[in-house]
């Protein structure tokens, strides 16, 4: 079972107007502007995990400082939930501190978002222990949701869309916000590397992705995480269509790991979390035998 727990889709009429869009936020237009960078649809991502035997996806688009733009693109993601309900849960964007924001996330909530992010605190420039985000995390905490937030290394290369938002702030913000489920994206910046100290290792609400693993680490890295204990807290990320599935599974084919460990990565760690976000097959049939019934 391969699940991903951070794809990124747009609707049609953003993928074919990528420009115009661009200019109503810097962080979108910086990402429109990265080489090789590409924007796809929903039915694209069907289409890729098909292909590549990929099961299920948590979907979500670019937040947008322009609350009415990741509006759109949430109601798309549900759009697409509603389509496929056993393959397709949707994360809320948006930039917190927005005027709007927290309306916004009422709203995907109650049409079932199971949680919010990507949330981009260093490309919004806002603060994860400001105000905004204190009031997402306490609205997805009261709603036993998801938050995914990406925060990156503060080492090595640049790139674009590399901000200065790390492992630090990810620590305050994991210990300001016991029992609220948080996905550190892009190996949390490197926190689990910390997961010696039992203080980093206790965070049991938190999870890291691996997204862009292959562009930024080699695959001893799963090694590293698997002697640090901590394997159960890694989940597959691809941030599509950034790389193929394909390049996620080869690497942590080839890192040593177990057969079971690599399974716990590909999808079993995203299964505990995310699971219960997904509508069963039994529920499908029942609810497909209701609309005949209708
Ligand atoms: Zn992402």
């Amino acid at each position: 079972m391969i699940i991903d727990c951070h794809a990124h889709i747009l609707p049609p009429e953003i993928v074919g107007d990528l420009a115009s869009f661009a200019e109503r936020d810097p962080h979108f237009s910086l990402l429109t502007r990265t080489k090789n960078a590409r924007f796809l649809t929903g039915e694209d991502l069907i289409r890729d995990m098909d292909d590549q035997g990929v099961d299920r996806s948590i979907v979500c688009g670019f937040a947008f400082k322009d609350t009415g733009i990741s509006r759109l693109q949430n109601d798309y993601c549900a759009e697409l939930m509603r389509s496929y309900p056993e393959r397709i849960a949707f994360l809320a964007v948006i930039d917190p501190e927005a005027p709007g924001a927290l309306a916004e996330v009422e709203r995907c909530l109650s049409m079932g978002a199971c949680g919010v992010g990507e949330i981009f605190p260093a490309g919004h420039g806002f603060d994860l222990q400001g105000g905004g985000m204190k009031k997402v995390a306490g609205l997805c905490r009261e709603a036993g949701a998801v938050v995914l937030i990406h925060v990156n290394e503060l080492v090595g290369h640049c790139y674009p869309g590399k901000g200065d938002v790390g492992p630090l702030a990810a620590y305050r913000f994991a210990v300001d916000n016991p029992g609220l489920t948080t996905i550190f994206a892009h190996f949390g910046g490197g926190l689990p590397f910390y997961a010696a100290m039992p203080e980093v290792k206790d965070l049991g609400h938190v999870y890291y992705d691996n997204a862009a693993q292959p562009l930024l680490y080699r695959p001893s890295v799963y090694l590293a995480l698997k002697d640090l204990g901590i394997l159960d807290k890694i989940m597959l990320g691809s941030d599509y269509p950034l790389l193929t599935w394909t390049r996620y599974v080869k690497e942590i084919a080839s890192s040593g790991l177990r057969e079971g460990e690599q399974e716990m990565i590909l999808g079993r760690n995203a299964w505990i979390v995310f699971g219960k976000f997904f509508r069963s097959r039994a529920e499908g049939n029942r609810s497909q035998r209701q609309n005949t019934l209708d």
